[in-house]
């Protein structure tokens, strides 16, 4: 079967290691019986230099036409501005996001046994963490009504004027009975465990959240459903991760805890991300453009080619290919390859690698 894949490489080292997962793909395609077909288009700092806006109307047309999307990363110092009236690569990123209505993220952490010693954490602590964190992506604080006042009354110091402003946390119910759906549905392929996080003793968003998320988990009853305050959530993953399987929370919540989740791999350049909505989805590596290393071969591509696991299951579903890829990245980092950012003293020099070399060492490998 023909699957019609959407590249956005972006910058920094956003091409390097979307070569890598292009071959990798072509790998994945020849094994497994597959075609898949590739358009390459602009986005952020890229599109910027080349059409002076950071999503180009082709390139939303060309992700509404594809299958999936693929983007490595986008951004960098040559276009970053304090200017309102100047363009940001982070505008493409927001602006596809809302524009292919992704409102569920889904992040993935696992430790794997070969970097157990990358994380802050001690070893026993990691011991079983494999959790998804399942984001929603298109409401909350970062959607809701916001304004910036000035010279209101009382809001200086001593009743004089001064500024004021707010953000609204709003959520409608249906969009946290889809969130609360695509966290069971993704329990169910998993250890069937969900963790609901909310503030419910404090915000009223919070009340609805966790009524509609229950009135959802009526129709999973095979799976089982944990309320979880928010403050509670950022110390139990410090203190013992391996109690969640799925975890789903709200947009900012979300972004919060993800970034704490993540570093219990102790390796920025091993997170993938999958953003869903109705129609294509977008798979995207957790970390940045990495501009500090851009253009020296060096960069990890192992998250990149985590998002493409995550493709292939779902937008694909083609578990099988997946869970090889999946198994050819552990083999990898078990005989102790390491591109420079998970390198340490216990490496060996020979074993050290470039982007391109990780890369052809998980081709050989599948
Ligand atoms: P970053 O993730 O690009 O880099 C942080 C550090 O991690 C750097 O030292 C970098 O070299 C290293 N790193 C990141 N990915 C790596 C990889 N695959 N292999 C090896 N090392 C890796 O974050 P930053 O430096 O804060 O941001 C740089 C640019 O990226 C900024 O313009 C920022 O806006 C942008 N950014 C983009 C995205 C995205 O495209 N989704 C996400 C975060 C940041």
């Amino acid at each position: 079967m023909t699957h019609r894949i959407l590249l956005l490489p972006g910058d920094g080292i956003g091409p390097e290691i979307t070569a890598v997962a292009v071959k990798v793909l072509g790998t994945i395609g020849e094994r497994f019986g597959e075609s898949f077909e590739f358009e390459e288009a602009l986005l952020g700092g890229a599109a910027i230099d080349a059409t002076g806006t950071a999503l180009p109307e082709a390139t939303l047309e060309a992700a509404q036409r594809a299958d999936a999307v693929l983007l490595a990363a986008i951004g960098g110092p040559k276009w970053d501005t304090t200017d309102p009236d100047k363009p940001r690569p982070e505008q493409g990123l927001l602006g596809i996001r809302k524009a292919l209505g992704l409102y569920a993220n889904l992040r993935p952490v696992k430790i794997f046994d070969a970097l157990r010693e990358a994380s802050t954490l001690k070893p026993e602590f990691l011991e079983g963490v494999d959790m998804l964190i399942v984001r929603e992506l298109t409401g909350g604080l970062y959607f809701g009504e916001r304004a910036r006042q000035y010279d209101v009354v009382g809001a200086g110091a001593d009743g004089a004027a001064g500024q004021r402003a707010y953000d609204t946390l709003d959520y409608r119910e249906y969009e946290v009975e889809r969130i609360a759906h695509t966290a069971f549905e993704a329990a169910r392929t998993r250890r069937s465990k969900v963790h609901s996080v909310d503030k419910a003793n404090v915000l009223e968003s919070s009340r609805m959240w966790r009524e509609v998320v229950h009135r959802v988990a009526a129709d999973y009853p095979d799976v089982e459903l944990i309320d979880q305050l928010v403050d509670n959530s950022a110390m139990q993953l410090i203190r013992n991760p391996a109690q969640f399987d799925v975890m789903v929370t709200e947009n900012m919540f979300g972004d919060i805890l993800s970034d704490e989740a993540s570093m219990l791999t102790g390796s920025l350049g091993m997170l993938a991300s999958a953003s869903l909505g109705d129609g294509t989805a977008l798979y995207e590596p957790s970390h940045g453009s990495a501009p500090d290393i851009a253009g020296q071969g060096v960069a990890n591509p192992l998250a990149m080619l985590l998002s493409v696991e995550l493709m292939l299951r779902y937008s694909f579903v083609l578990h099988e290919a997946a869970d090889a890829l999946a198994a050819a990245i552990t083999r990898v980092l078990d005989d102790g390859w390491r591109t420079p950012d998970i390198a340490n003293a216990a490496t060996l020099p020979q074993r050290r690698v470039g982007t391109v070399s990780m890369g052809d060492l998980v081709i050989e490998r599948l």
